[in-house]
């Protein structure tokens, strides 16, 4: 079908996680608008959050709660945004539920894309700051 999520969650295709759970994972934007934004998905496939159940929902916001909790003490962020985007008007480009957990008051990486030694690295320190959390 097609889905670059499912792929990457399938291990098809490379990404750098920082949780993998039964039904949520997280992984690193491979495009991030700043250092260590993140990217919360379900592991089964849903187009937006209209289609996927509440508790899939609530599991996707719990774990970007940690994230906020992590993003503060790995990277110092002071502020972190969560953002859905539901439907191409609304910016949404992979059609595979995900919420953006995006810190700021970080170094700005401008979409460029994620050198994949940087992304290692970011991510271990996420997913340290994780497990304290
Ligand atoms: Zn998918």
């Amino acid at each position: 079908m097609g889905c670059v999520f499912c792929e990457i969650i399938q291990g098809r295709r490379e990404a750098h996680f920082v949780y993998r759970g039964e039904r949520v994972v997280a992984f690193l934007d491979k495009y991030p608008l700043y250092v260590g934004h993140t990217l919360v998905v379900p592991v089964e496939h849903y187009r937006d959050v209209t289609d996927t159940p509440d508790d899939v929902l609530a599991e996707m916001f719990a774990l970007a709660k940690k994230l906020v909790v992590a993003l503060r003490k790995s990277l110092g962020a002071p502020g972190v945004r969560l953002v859905v985007n539901n439907g191409a008007a609304a910016g949404q480009v992979i059609f595979h539920v995900h919420m953006h957990v995006i810190p700021y008051g970080v170094e700005k990486a401008w979409r460029r894309p994620l050198d994949p030694e940087e992304g290692e690295r970011i991510a271990r320190r996420i997913r340290d700051a994780l497990q304290g959390a």
